[in-house]
């Protein structure tokens, strides 16, 4: 495979503003669960909860059981992703452990959410009945499950592992769609005016920096 350097270069250079956008999101949906565990009184890194965690599924990736060893590439996975998109929350039941594969497919579908409201579960829906023949995700399942009966049954019990393993935390998780649309419009306002702030303050800034080429500042030509 080769690189496309064109394409590369066009993302580098429009990604900027909207990474800080991003962040002050995710920092936003931090600042709200620190609270919501305090008052809950159970936190994602009390013991308890890890143990509940490997309970669940192991040491392994909560959505296809992959065996997270390094070659897997373990991370920490939000089951409703901690973006504008699903507004999910670092709270008990929201967070276990996924492959990284499993993080970066998600993504792409956490943009969407075209099967549910919940990330974790519209993921888990591409059986290949849903959606058009070209849909990746469902190609992405059918990898892993080549027959397509099979597909459906396993994503199902996928679907009833993530339930089970919520069932402790219910009062998070309810909490955590009561609260979704609110939290959408704050992260809404937020994005746009950290989006706007960077805009006209970068934009500020650049015009007081001496833009102007001169002779006498380039560099001299070898002889
Ligand atoms: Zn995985
Ligand atoms: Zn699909």
């Amino acid at each position: 495979m080769t690189v496309d350097v064109a394409a590369a270069l066009r993302k580098s250079t429009g990604r900027a503003k909207s990474d800080v956008a991003n962040k002050l999101v995710s920092m936003f949906l931090h600042e709200v669960s620190r609270k919501v565990c305090a008052a809950g009184e159970l936190s994602v890194s009390d013991p308890r909860y890890s143990k509940s965690v490997v309970a669940a599924f192991g040491q392994c990736c909560l959505y296809y059981g992959t065996e997270l060893i390094d070659s897997a590439v373990p991370v920490v996975e939000h089951l409703n992703g901690m973006n504008r998109f699903s507004v999910g929350l670092h709270v008990p039941g929201n967070v276990a452990m996924s492959c990284k594969s499993c993080n970066n497919k998600k993504r792409d579908d956490d943009q969407k959410l075209p099967l549910s409201e919940n990330g974790w579960e519209s993921f888990l829906s591409h059986d290949g009945t849903r959606c058009s023949p070209t849909c990746r995700t469902c190609a992405y399942w059918r990898r892993f499950w080549p027959d397509s009966d099979l597909q459906q049954l396993s994503l199902a019990a996928a679907r009833e592992r993530v339930l089970r393993f919520q069932d402790p935390y219910q009062q998070f998780v309810n909490w955590s769609a009561m609260v979704r649309g609110t939290l959408r419009a704050k992260i809404e306002t937020l994005y746009r005016d950290c989006q706007r702030f960077a805009t006209s303050e970068i934009g500020k800034l650049a015009t007081e920096v001496d833009l102007e080429f001169s002779n006498a500042n380039r560099p001299k030509e070898k002889n």
